[in-house]
């Protein structure tokens, strides 16, 4: 899934808990995300260092300001 927020293009994944081994620290909250939780991860599209694991709902509500997903148009270019 992409999203457009005002720092630029997230690439945004939701994890289901199955696959988290390991707890994270969300930087919504700064609450640690228990493993087994399903939650979310997003990155800016230019800058993988930039990847984080929220809350799901705190990332949710980061986007309470102009949520603004991009439809794919058709199918993909590759
Ligand atoms: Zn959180």
């Amino acid at each position: 899934m992409i999203e457009e927020h005002s720092e630029g293009i997230y690439r945004v994944r939701r994890i289901t808990g199955s696959t988290s081994t390991k707890p994270y620290r969300c930087p919504g909250c700064d609450q640690l995300i228990p493993t087994a939780t399903p939650h979310t991860v997003a990155w800016l599209e230019e800058d993988v260092e930039s990847r984080r694991h929220w809350h799901t709902i705190c990332w949710t509500k980061r986007n309470d300001r102009k949520p603004r997903t991009l439809r794919s148009k058709g199918a993909p270019r590759y």
